[in-house]
Formats: structure tokens, C-alpha cells, sequence
């Protein structure tokens, strides 16, 4: 098991299988990559993943990019799956009608599902033309093929789908899923190009409102993120400025062109691991990158930031062209 300078286990691979995506959500970080393709085989993804869980890491996610773009997607679960506890995976649900039940039989246990408002309109203004009737069947998809939980993230975003939580908590109820409410985060000084002043909208108000109506309420151990039972499930994840969120992060990456990245938010700090990998390294000269990475992380918000101090941490101006490989 492998721990950091600040008590924080590593207990959680973030695996992000590509790039590529066939939608293109106006305000996505994603996941603090390198805009480069990515090119690692089946093989090479096993393999890490059963070096992380040599580490200690009990349960893997598969993100991107779109990963159910990437042509072997089914397989790289089905290797992942014997390593770990638990493999899931987000996607933005455009192709889980075809893809679910594969999925599920490959070995994948759960899935997170974006979707961040049910009006078709407004969905497909806000992902670039994508259709929200695609993605409700893929919920539905993933709910027949039995992958459970199913989440919905909702990113929540102000002048947009603030006042639609109600709305998409209905839907969730309805069909039988977990919704997951997300504010909308950047880096300091927003190299990301997120369009974040305009849109951050704080759920500060809203939590507020869940911890009332609340029957029960769980801390997840992973961010400290709270789960309030209305009675069907509201996750919040408040990860811009929460020091609280930081301190209990359990994550190292793999970035679709094969570094290990100590956190979401740093570009500066990955570990190549490919590279060697292709170069012959053995398994323990491997290990000692996850070593290596491991030291490198700490919080990114190692105190709190709010109000006047968050909005000055991302003083980027918005509107500047982002690198995008589509
Ligand atoms: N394409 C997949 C999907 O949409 O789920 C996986 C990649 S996407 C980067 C993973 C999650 O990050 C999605 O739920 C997305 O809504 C969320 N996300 C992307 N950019 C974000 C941002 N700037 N702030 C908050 N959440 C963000
Ligand atoms: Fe980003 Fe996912 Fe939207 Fe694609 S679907 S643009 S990866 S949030």
C-alpha cells in the first residue's frame, strides 16, 4: 500500500483511455490530459492496472476523452477486471444502447453517465450538438445490463441548468439512478481555458437544502464527497478551492499518452511510464514510478478558498482559445 506525504492512501487508478470524444462540452477540463492522442494497447493498460493494484489500488476508472470511442474498450475492462475490486467507468453515454451489456460482461460493476440537462435544446447547445435521447437510452442501456449504481453527473452550471437540479433529480428517481451534482472547477489561473467566471455556480445553497430534506446522509471516504438520501441518492462534489476534498484524495492517474499524474489539476508533475515500459523496464523498475509518483502528490487546495480569493485563483481571461484533439 502506498502512501503519501500526507497520509492519503493510494487506493483509486483514474485511467483515461483517449483523447478523441464525439461531443464537446463547452467547459471540459479533460481530465487535465495532454492534448495529445493517446496510443497504449490493451496489453499496456493491463499491465499498469496490475502494477497500481500491486500498490495497493483497489479500484480502477476508465475515463477519457469518450471512452467508449476507444476500439478496445471491452478488452481493456475485461483485463482490468481481475486486478481489482471494482472497475467503472464515465462516459458521456452516446453509445452505452450498443456497448452496456458488453461492458457489463466484460466485468465493469458501475458506471457514471454526464448529462447535465434532459431539454434536448439546451443539451445540444451545450455539448456542441450532441442528442439527449441518446443518452437517456444509454442510461437506460446501463440500467437494463445491470450496471449499478448508475450515476448522472450533472455539471452545474449558472444561466444554464441552475434551475433544472429539481428537473434532473425527477429524472434520476424516475429511471433509477444516482444523480451526482458537480460545480463546475479549473486550475489556478485557468490554463485549462474553462469558462469559469461566468459560469461557476456554487451548490454551497442547494447541499444546504439536500442536508434538510436528507433521511440519512453518507461521507463517501474518496473526497469526503457528501451523499444525501431524499430518499434516492444526491452525491455533491465541490472539489474548487475545498481543502476538504484534497485531503482526501486517494487518486493517481494515467494520461491517454501514458504518464502517471499525481493530481487532476497539474500538468507539471506527471511521470512518464510508458516510455520505459516500452523500453524493457521490469516490473519493479515500474513500481518505482508509482513510487516516485506517489511522493509527488499533495493537495491542490491545501487550505480553503472562497468567494473574492477563488474567483482571483482563476484570473485567466475567458474566451482565449483551447487545444482541442477531436
Ligand atoms: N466523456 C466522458 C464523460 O463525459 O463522462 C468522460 C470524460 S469527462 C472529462 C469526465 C467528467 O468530468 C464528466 O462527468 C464531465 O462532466 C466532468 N467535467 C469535465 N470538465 C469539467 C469541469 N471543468 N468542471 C467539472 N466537471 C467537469
Ligand atoms: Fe468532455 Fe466528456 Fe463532454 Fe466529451 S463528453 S466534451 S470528454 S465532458
Amino acid at each position: 500500500m502506498l502512501v503519501d506525504r500526507f497520509e492519503r492512501p493510494f487506493s483509486d487508478l483514474r485511467v483515461s483511455l483517449n483523447e478523441a470524444c464525439n461531443l464537446s462540452c463547452s467547459y471540459c477540463h479533460l481530465e487535465g490530459g495532454a492534448m495529445t492522442k493517446g496510443d497504449l494497447t490493451a496489453e499496456e493498460f493491463e499491465r499498469i492496472g496490475r502494477l497500481a493494484a500491486r500498490c495497493g489500488a483497489k479500484y480502477v476508472k476508465i475515463t477519457g476523452g469518450e471512452p467508449t470511442l476507444h476500439p478496445e474498450v471491452v478488452d481493456i475492462v475485461r483485463r482490468l477486471a481481475p486486478h481489482f475490486e471494482a472497475v467503472s467507468m464515465t462516459t458521456n453515454g452516446t453509445t452505452l444502447r450498443r456497448l452496456a451489456g458488453l461492458l457489463r460482461e466484460a466485468g465493469l460493476a458501475r458506471v457514471n453517465v454526464s448529462l447535465d440537462t434532459v431539454d434536448a435544446a439546451a443539451f445540444r447547445a451545450l455539448t456542441g450538438g450532441g442528442e439527449v435521447d441518446k443518452v437517456r437510452d444509454g442510461i437506460g442501456a446501463a440500467i437494463e445490463a445491470g450496471l449499478h449504481p448508475v450515476k448522472v453527473n450533472m455539471v452545474v452550471l449558472k444561466g444554464v441548468n441552475d434551475d433544472r437540479i429539481t428537473e434532473m433529480e425527477g429524472f434520476c428517481a424516475e429511471v433509477g439512478a444516482a444523480l451526482q451534482l458537480i460545480e463546475l472547477h479549473t486550475d489556478r489561473g485557468n490554463a485549462f481555458g474553462v469558462p469559469f467566471r461566468g459560469s461557476f455556480h456554487s451548490l454551497a445553497d442547494t447541499e444546504r437544502a439536500l442536508a434538510e430534506r436528507a433521511e440519512r446522509v453518507e461521507i463517501a471516504p474518496q473526497h469526503h464527497r457528501r451523499r444525501y438520501f431524499v430518499p434516492h441518492q444526491v452525491e455533491v462534489v465541490r472539489p474548487f478551492g475545498n481543502s476538504d476534498f484534497c485531503s482526501a484524495c486517494h487518486r493517481i492517474r494515467l494520461t491517454a499518452d501514458g504518464k502517471l499524474k499525481p493530481c487532476l489539476m497539474r500538468t507539471d508533475n506527471h511521470v512518464d511510464i510508458i516510455g520505459p515500459m516500452r523500453n524493457g523496464a521490469t516490473d519493479e523498475e515500474l513500481l518505482e514510478l508509482f513510487v516516485q509518483v506517489n511522493d509527488l502528490r499533495e493537495p491542490y487546495w491545501p487550505d480553503p478558498v472562497e468567494g473574492e480569493a477563488a474567483r482571483r485563483a482563476v484570473d485567466r481571461p475567458e474566451g482565449l482559445p483551447r487545444l482541442r484533439v477531436l
